[in-house]
């Protein structure tokens, strides 16, 4: 079959590109060989944030007592969580479903392998077209240490199917997705221990917000241990991870341990060599439009290893399928939000403090905190902060926002970014009162 364009996995990254080029009037054809959605619905995004939010209506119904609430024997039921979990996966896999049913959309079911460059085979069938768009995603990735695929050492796909609660979790890993099962698995009642290779967790954040996230989880129970390097796990009545932290080898029993170590591309799931596509360590290797070393083969997503996020795979199908169609780019990846989805949340856009002054950057920070927000504390959310980084002339080079919907608000410093504006854009907007986005018109004031 002739097409004119080929979309290679079905995720976030691939499906959203595929109604956008079926808008476009290009017949597209769709591989995917697993369910529809990719990493970010069936095992990431989606059935996480159904477990955050579990877990923060737990937690506020146990502390509902402060509002006037009598909730007395709250209590929690795993499987019924889970199961509106995969409920939820479900509906919007019938929702990705029905867009593929778009005209111009042709769904194949099936693992795709390349024949050449520009021609694809599913099975038997055959498909040629002169633009591809490969958005095949990523694999947990697992230290070389010993006992790293010891009998309950999970990854978190597998951590999202338990079907009880441990007693002990032990999370490998201080990143975004260590963290968000740190929450909330000390939430659903685990003793949760975090063990983090670098001096501070979410290495890629602000360091200011990362180290108050820090001590927020750790007065919830979460215990830490930074600039702790894993170095066995050991298999006898329990799993025992061994880790060297100031120089001291130290463990800690665990009945679960999550290897949360980070995720690379998926490279074992396509014949790349055979089609001369160049592919890295990191990724498949692109240029500025996510084109590959061939012609009209485009990767984007987790694939190419440059931003681990479903919105960065998302805009960057936009960004390759406006090259594909010749028509300029209006996006700008570099303002690219990012959150955190635990209690409370954290966000952030454009550069931290360290990159900054790493940099050489002269900067600004316009700070102001959570517990000086009328809503905020309205809310029984007064933990957290918010910081504006601009240069001299109030220019917006990032923000950070560590505490509740922070994951929202921080669009409103994105969108200004996006047209290099000035923090005085947020000072002389109008901001409803009293509304949490007022923190950051506290911040920009100061
Ligand atoms: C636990 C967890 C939580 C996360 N939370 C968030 C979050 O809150 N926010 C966020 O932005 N990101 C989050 N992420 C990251 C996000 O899920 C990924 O960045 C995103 O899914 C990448 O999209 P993608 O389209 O590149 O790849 P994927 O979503 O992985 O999709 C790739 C698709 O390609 C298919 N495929 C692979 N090989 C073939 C083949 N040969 N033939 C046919 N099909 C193939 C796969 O079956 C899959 O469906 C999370 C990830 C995890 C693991």
């Amino acid at each position: 079959m002739e097409t004119q364009l080929i979309i290679i996995g079905a995720g976030p990254g691939g499906y959203e590109a595929a109604v956008h080029a079926a808008k476009a009037g290009l017949q597209t054809v769709v591989i995917e060989r697993g369910p529809l959605g990719g990493t970010c619905l069936n095992a990431g995004c989606i059935p996480t944030k159904c477990l955050c939010h579990t877990a923060e209506v737990l937690e506020s119904a146990r502390q509902s007592a402060a509002l006037g609430i009598t909730a007395t024997d709250v209590q929690f039921n795993l499987a019924q969580a889970m199961a509106r979990k995969d409920a939820i996966v479900g509906q919007l896999q019938g929702a990705i479903d029905a867009l593929m049913q778009s005209p111009g959309i042709t769904l194949v079911r099936g693992e795709a392998r390349f024949i050449d460059a520009h021609t694809v085979a599913v099975g038997d069938a055959v498909y040629t077209a002169p633009n591809i768009i490969i958005a095949t995603g990523s694999v947990s990735k697992f230290l070389p240490i010993e006992g790293a695929h010891a009998k309950g050492v999970l990854t978190s796909t597998e951590l999202l199917q338990l079907d009880e609660v441990p007693a002990r979790l032990t999370i490998i890993g201080g990143g975004v997705i260590g963290l968000e099962f740190a929450a909330i698995f000390r939430t659903f009642g685990s003793e949760v221990t975090v063990v983090e290779f670098c001096k501070e967790i979410l290495p890629f954040f602000d360091r200011d917000l990362a180290k108050r996230l820090r001590t927020s989880l750790k007065r919830q129970g979460v215990e830490f241990h930074v600039g702790a390097a894993a170095k066995a796990i050991r298999e006898g009545e329990c799993l025992t991870v061994e880790y060297e932290e100031k120089g001291r080898l130290r463990t800690v029993d665990a009945d679960v341990v999550l290897m949360a170590v980070g995720r690379g591309a998926n490279l074992d799931s396509l014949n790349f060599a055979d089609a001369g596509i160049e592919v890295s360590r990191r990724g498949v290797v692109v240029d500025g439009n996510f084109q590959t070393s061939v012609p009209g083969v485009y990767a984007v997503g987790d694939i190419n290893g440059l931003c681990q996020l479903a919105h960065a795979a998302t805009f960057q199908g936009f960004a390759a399928l406006d090259h594909i169609l010749g028509r300029p780019s209006p996006y700008r990846l570099e303002v690219m939000p990012a959150a955190v989805f635990t209690v409370p949340e954290a966000a952030m856009v454009g550069q931290t403090e360290e990159q900054l002054a790493e940099a050489g950057v002269e900067y600004v920070a316009h700070k102001s905190f959570y517990r000086a927000n009328g809503k905020a504390l309205t809310m029984a959310a007064d933990d957290g902060f918010a910081k504006i980084l601009t240069d001299a002339s109030g220019r917006i080079l990032g923000a950070h926002i560590l505490g509740a919907h922070a994951s929202d608000l921080i669009h409103e410093v994105a969108v200004i970014m996006q047209h290099d504006g000035n923090i005085s854009e947020i000072t002389t907007t109008v901001h409803a009162h009293p509304a949490l986005s007022e923190i950051l018109l506290a911040a920009a004031r100061h």
